[in-house]
């Protein structure tokens, strides 16, 4: 299946510096930031430098440092702002894709979210 490329989406723009964004993390292949509107005190979203549209777009077709760099980011990241679950609080790490996935920014990205407790998730 061909993924689609919006290079206008928003993430697209902030990657280019158009749009303004509160950076939490920027490594060669990853960029991450706190979320407009944050679900929790803690909600960082981390999106690969790629043009990747979902998360089966990426680790399809990234290369291996780009997807193990993704990772090991927001990983650190967890670690880094207090919600890694070895400290006892944990969080949730949540990806939507496509139309069912209600995705409603066309760049792959992944939600890290905790700081308070998130009760069970359903659907
Ligand atoms: P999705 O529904 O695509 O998984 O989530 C998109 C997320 O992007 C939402 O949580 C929304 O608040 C966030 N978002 C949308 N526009 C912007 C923006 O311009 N800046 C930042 N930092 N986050 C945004």
């Amino acid at each position: 299946m061909a993924y689609d490329y919006d290079d206008d989406n928003i993430f697209a723009r902030i990657l280019r510096g158009e749009i303004p964004n509160a950076t939490v993390a920027e490594t060669e292949h990853t960029l991450a930031f706190a979320d407009i509107t944050p679900q929790a005190p803690v909600h960082v979203l981390v999106i690969p430098k790629g043009r990747y549209v979902t998360y089966d777009d990426f680790h399809a077709n990234a290369s291996d440092a780009e997807i193990v760099d993704f990772h090991r980011t927001a990983a650190a990241i967890c670690a880094e702002q207090g919600i890694a679950a070895d400290t006892g609080a944990g969080f949730r790490a949540i990806t939507n894709a496509g139309r069912d996935g209600v995705q409603e920014v066309p760049h792959f990205h992944l939600h890290l979210i905790g700081g308070r407790p998130l009760g069970r998730m359903l659907a």
